[in-house]
């Protein structure tokens, strides 16, 4: 290997660069010329002591993964290129210009005046507008979007400065985190971006590392059948974490980006598997615990995923799938391997329930299409139905529908012996609410304060 002087295409910046046995300049872009991330940021550190006010600009581009998925490299090729064309040729030549990614370009400008958000806006708008350009490539016509992430160091003799090496990396976090919008798709980085970068990948860490040791607790509801007084429970996730409970609907979208909801979730079945015999005690005539099970988990290979090791670990604690109620949340039944998964389990024994029925995208279609034996009316349904008559009406006509389908209905979310009176009246199969009892964890588990609620509501019916 030997140093020469390598010189960026088209501008006159020149730094130290290294060719290859191959004779072919490394830390060089092949494609455009450029320089790739190492060697820019080499060429910053060389820039490190200039007296200057610097701007940098990440800009990412997306829809270019769908053209070389589609259309193959070299059309992928052409737009790169001609996307380093238009980046170029929106800034003055002094600007260098890098390609940091396989679709994302850098570039740094220094200025003697002070940088504030409306010069940003002026630089960043010049970009965005030639993307937003149509490409045209072997005359078939593109578009791409571009998001761009600012940061800036406003240079101050006493101050102490991050390095502008760093700065690359804000105006990245800049564009990952999608705040601070200072332009339609720019973005300034600002400290509170890094400060919740840093709290979202620390919960990241504690999360993996609790799940993988199993760390999760599980509360359970009681469900409470109005015509019997038989009770079922729901098994509902808890974490706790920096003092303080989590709800699962902030940690569970995170556990399902992290890949971990099969671990989670088969966590929860072994809890309820061991709590089981302990609650049969509490509860004798205890009828089933209920899982909630996330689409996440039968999207694709029809839930085999959860399925297998689901009945291995019942087998391994004596449990039949008639004593486990799957719940499912409704949104997603669009994707074909649901019909099959929803089979399998019915053909295996579970009980199977919709979740959250009345909001959203609700559709009486499902519970004609898919063997559902439950249907749990939503909390929201719950909780206006005492001011709101038309609710009413609608939660009855649901009511009746799924009786003529066989389908009991649980009401979720009672919270007071108003709504109570009213879902009984209207035909509601069981309820599950704070009015009976909020989700407990087994050993905490207050049968007092429950029979007593319990006894004063079945003495009235
Ligand atoms: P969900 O399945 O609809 O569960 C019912 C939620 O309503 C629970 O919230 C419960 O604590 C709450 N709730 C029950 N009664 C009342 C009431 O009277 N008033 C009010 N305001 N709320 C009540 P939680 O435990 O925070 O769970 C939220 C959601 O997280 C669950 O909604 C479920 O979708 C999900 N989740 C919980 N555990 C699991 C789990 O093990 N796996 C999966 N995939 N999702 C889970
Ligand atoms: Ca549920
Ligand atoms: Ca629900």
């Amino acid at each position: 290997m030997k140093d020469s002087n390598l010189l960026i295409q088209g501008r006159n910046h020149t730094f130290e660069g290294h060719y290859d046995s191959s004779n072919q300049f490394l830390y060089l872009d092949t494609l455009t010329g450029l320089p790739n991330r190492e060697s820019f940021l080499a060429l910053l550190e060389s820039k490190e002591q200039e007296a200057k006010n610097h701007l940098i600009l990440s800009i990412g581009l997306s829809h270019t993964e769908v053209i070389n998925a589609l259309r193959g490299p070299v059309v992928f090729d052409s737009v790169i290129t001609e996307a380093k064309n238009r980046i170029m040729n929106s800034l003055p030549p002094e600007v260098i210009t890098a390609r940091i990614g396989t679709n994302q370009f850098c570039v740094v400008a220094a200025y003697d005046h002070f940088i504030d958000a409306a010069a940003i806006v002026k630089v960043a708008k010049e970009i965005q507008e030639k993307l937003d350009n149509l490409f045209f490539v072997d005359g078939e016509e593109y578009y791409i979007a571009s998001y761009i992430g600012a940061s800036i160091r406003n240079y101050h003799e006493y101050h102490e400065q991050p390095p502008l090496t760093e700065l690359v990396h804000l105006s990245d976090l800049a564009v990952i985190a999608r705040k601070n919008e200072i332009y339609r798709n720019v973005y300034l980085y600002d400290s509170s971006i890094k400060r919740s970068q840093e709290t979202l990948h620390k919960l990241e860490l504690a999360l993996r590392s609790d799940v993988e040791d199993q760390k999760l607790l599980v509360m359970y509801q009681p469900i409470v059948n109005l015509s019997n007084q038989v009770i079922s429970l729901e098994s509902l996730v808890r974490w706790h974490y920096g003092g303080e409970w989590i709800p699962p609907k902030d940690f569970i979208p995170i556990i399902e980006k992290l890949d971990l909801i099969k671990e989670m979730t088969l966590h929860v079945v072994k809890q309820a598997a061991k709590d089981w015999k302990m609650w049969k005690e509490k509860i004798p005539t205890l009828s089933y615990i209920s899982i909630n099970i996330s689409p996440h988990l039968f999207r694709h290979d029809e839930g085999t995923i959860i399925l297998q090791p689901l009945m291995e670990l019942l087998n391994q604690y004596g449990l039949s799938p008639k004593e486990i109620c799957l719940e499912i949340t409704k949104n997603v039944f669009i994707e074909s391997s649901t019909h099959a998964f929803l089979k399998k389990c019915h053909d295996l024994g579970f009980i199977l329930a919709i979740d959250d029925f009345g909001t959203g995208y609700s559709s009486i279609g499902y519970l004609i299409k898919y063997p559902f034996d439950l249907l749990k009316m939503d909390q929201e349904f719950i909780n206006r139905m005492e001011v709101d008559e038309k609710l009413r009406t609608i939660a009855l006509s649901i009511v009746k529908l799924a009786q003529k389908l066989n389908i009991r209905v649980i009401a979720e979310g009672v919270e007071t012996i108003k709504q109570l009176h009213i879902l009984k009246e209207m035909g509601v199969h069981a309820v599950q609410g704070y009015y009976f009892s909020k989700p407990q964890l087994l050993d905490k588990w207050d049968s007092g304060t429950f029979d007593e609620r319990r006894n004063s509501f079945f003495k009235l019916h």
